[in-house]
């Protein structure tokens, strides 16, 4: 690992640094999304071969992971802040977390959070006011908005304050607006995903890899299967260092 903030990944039991940048560790927790490790393992090699000696052997397992990797499909969302005067209960018909809505269902959105039910305590302070998050696009993006690095935000704030208007019932005009496109900020499991993960698994084990892979790339998406298996992550790296955990 390079110790001027740049990442590259070399696993080899025999390589040394020959540079004093390059920081040698015992195990990576890597918690980067799939694809950016994906990234970092495929030009790893080029790196690696000017700063350490390295192994055809290694060159291929480090690139073959990524290219593992490389198969976890991400997609991109844009996400639209709405603030509205007045209380929730006078603007939502529901006061709640928020809705999903089915893919069988024509929307521009995905879900809408009801930001100020869940987090009131984050509403200004100054009067009443409800604040609303829009989801929008997904694996449908290009097909609902085009080309993400062109579709303006005009467009997704019309977009989202249409399907707000069909969903919601709400017309009134709002009093912010905040629109951001997140560009590969989600995973979505294709058919054949757990196979691929566990396919993966097997390799850094088989490799003797010292590299534990952790967040939403792998097994659950929601904060809450992050948190639960970046524990089992650290628990199993417990147990082989001998420690009960
Ligand atoms: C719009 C949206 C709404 C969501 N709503 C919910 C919800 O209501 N409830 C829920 O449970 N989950 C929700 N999720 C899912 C959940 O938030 C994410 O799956 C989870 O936060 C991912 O955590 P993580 O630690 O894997 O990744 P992240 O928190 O994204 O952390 C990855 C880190 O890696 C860093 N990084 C990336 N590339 C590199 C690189 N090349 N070098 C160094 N660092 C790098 C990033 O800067 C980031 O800090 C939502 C996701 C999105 C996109």
């Amino acid at each position: 690992m390079q110790k001027n903030g740049k990442v590259t990944l070399s696993f080899s039991k025999t390589g040394y640094a020959k540079s004093n940048q390059i920081e040698n560790i015992d195990h990576v927790i890597a918690a980067l999304p799939s694809h950016a490790l994906s990234a970092i393992l495929r030009r790893s090699n080029h790196v690696s071969r000017s700063n350490m000696e390295v192994s055809d052997n290694h060159e291929l397992v480090t690139s073959t992971l990524g290219i593992m990797l490389r198969h976890i499909h991400w997609v991109d969302v844009a996400v639209v802040n709405i603030e509205y005067d007045g209380r929730p209960s006078e603007i939502l018909p529901h006061v709640g977390f928020g809705h999903l809505v089915p893919s069988s269902e024509a929307s521009n959105v995905l879900g809408v959070v009801y930001d100020s039910c869940v987090f009131p305590q984050h509403d200004r302070l100054s009067s009443p006011s409800t604040r609303l998050t829009c989801m929008m696009g997904g694996s449908w993006f290009q097909d609902l908005f085009g080309d993400p690095d062109k579709v303006t935000p005009a467009e997704l704030e019309e977009a989202a304050l249409h399907s707000l208007s069909e969903q919601l019932g709400i017309h009134k005009e709002p009093s912010n607006m905040h629109v951001t496109v997140c560009r590969k900020c989600i995973p979505t499991y294709r058919v054949g995903h757990t196979d691929l993960v566990e396919n993966a698994e097997d390799f850094i084990s088989e490799h003797s890899l010292p590299l534990s892979l952790v967040g939403s790339s792998y097994w659950g998406v929601s904060i809450n299967d992050c948190i639960f298996n970046s524990r089992i992550a650290a628990n199993n790296i417990l147990k082989k260092q001998g420690f009960s955990s």
